[in-house]
């Protein structure tokens, strides 16, 4: 269906995906006078449990989504592994976004490759594998190089680094012999990524792009202040992820992770077509919040330029934090919260698996050096790795 004219508070907003951006959305649309519905198998999601409708299922199920379409107005998603099938089954009754073809480019590492250089933005040097002849053909200069699946990798799932050709042999059979990407590896100086929100008209508003740092694959830190990008990078991310958004005809929120080089170059990574992780710092450091801006897309409301009033530093709270001595135990939230400046999220999981986003602290404060010193404390007090600030 065509995008709405416009849903006013009152109306039913549906997202596919109880996880923790699900439960984002859900707040932001609530506090914003709307009811909300979500479609997830897990009768705990985190999503789900604080909806005002939760449907328990499978996202291809069509007496689900029969039911999903009729209970909202308008559908978006939380993950880009919802079946782009399920996407469009609901778009026949109810307006989506965003669309099931952009999300079928986001889960699959090939197309999206393709999607980045039609659109002139520079990715990784690499090669795609699906058979023998591919491996056997692979350029010795994309070695050393990381070996990801083509489909549902995250959080560093789905990739195998490799150094030599019969490494790279193995590493293909571990995983299992599927449709894969080998990129180079690459020189990185940083990381960083930009959330774009763009509305059925075609007008697009940005926050101020995020310098991001992974541990093991995963996001650990996000900054975000003057100066914690190269201007050049910062600016030449803001124009790529602009031109990614506007060759997809993209209605919603949108991110796209970049490397900046050694060299100062910029290379982009891969795009998120939902909020990312490392935009949850706009709940707290910004006027108008990812999660806001994807009501606004989905509700056909204005999309009003986001102002960042504080300069913020987000740290993923992990699994891990539960585990430091023998039992488990909840880390020690009283001195977080203790300290200034500390906008503590948890997502309401109950199982602290190594490794599983449990949920996050924003820290702001009057300046950058100020931010960095309380976040570094926070750091400190919960046992999380200092991290090297720019
Ligand atoms: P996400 O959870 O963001 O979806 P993912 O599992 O899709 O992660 P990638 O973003 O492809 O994984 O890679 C994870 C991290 O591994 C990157 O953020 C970066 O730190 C490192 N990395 C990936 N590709 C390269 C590369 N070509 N060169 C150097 N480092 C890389
Ligand atoms: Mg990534």
């Amino acid at each position: 269906m065509n995008p709405p004219a416009i849903l006013l508070p009152g109306a039913t907003l549906g997202v596919m995906g109880g996880g923790q951006l699900g439960r984002m959305f859900v707040h932001a649309a609530q506090r914003m006078g709307y009811f909300t519905a979500v479609l997830d198998p897990d009768a705990q999601s985190p999503a789900g449990r604080v909806s005002h409708h939760h449907l328990h299922g499978e996202y291809l199920e069509t007496r689900h989504l029969a039911e999903l379409a009729r209970i909202a107005d308008a559908i978006t998603t939380e993950f880009e592994n919802v079946p782009a099938a399920a996407l469009e089954q609901l778009a026949v009754h109810r307006p989506v976004a965003p669309g099931g073809e952009a999300v079928a480019i986001a889960q699959d590492r090939i197309r999206e490759k393709a999607h980045f250089t039609r659109c002139g933005v520079a990715c990784a040097p690499h090669a795609v594998i699906e058979t023998d002849e591919h491996l056997a053909l692979v350029a010795d200069s994309l070695l050393p190089g990381i070996l990801k699946t083509a489909r549902l990798g995250y959080d560093g799932k789905g990739q195998l680094r490799v150094a030599t050709r019969e490494a790279l042999v193995q590493a293909w059979n571990d995983l299992g012999r599927v449709p894969c990407v080998l990129e180079q590896m690459l020189p990185l100086a940083a990381e960083c990524s930009v959330v774009v929100a763009r509305g059925a008209d075609g007008r697009m508003v940005h926050l101020p792009p995020q310098r991001n740092l992974h541990r093991d694959g995963i996001l650990a830190v996000t900054e975000v202040f003057d100066g914690v990008l190269p201007d050049a990078a910062a600016a030449q991310a803001v124009a790529s992820t602009q031109a990614i958004a506007e060759g997809l005809g993209y209605v919603g929120v949108l991110c796209v992770e970049f490397f900046v080089l050694q060299d100062g170059s910029l290379v982009v990574n891969e795009m998120a077509p939902r909020p990312h992780n490392s935009g949850h710092w706009s709940l707290d450091a910004c006027d108008v919040s990812q999660f806001e801006l994807q009501v606004r897309t989905l509700a056909g409301l204005p999309l009003a330029v986001p102002r960042q009033h504080s300069p913020a530093i987000m740290l993923n709270l992990l699994g891990d934090l539960w585990r430091g001595g023998s039992t488990p135990a909840e880390p020690d939230w009283t001195s977080i919260l203790a300290l200034p400046g500390m906008h503590l999220h948890l997502y309401g999981k109950t199982d602290a698996r190594v490794g599983r986003k449990m949920g996050h602290l924003t820290v702001t404060g009057p300046t950058a050096a100020a931010v960095r010193e309380r976040a570094l404390k926070a750091c400190e007090v919960l046992g999380i790795q200092p991290f090297v600030s720019a």
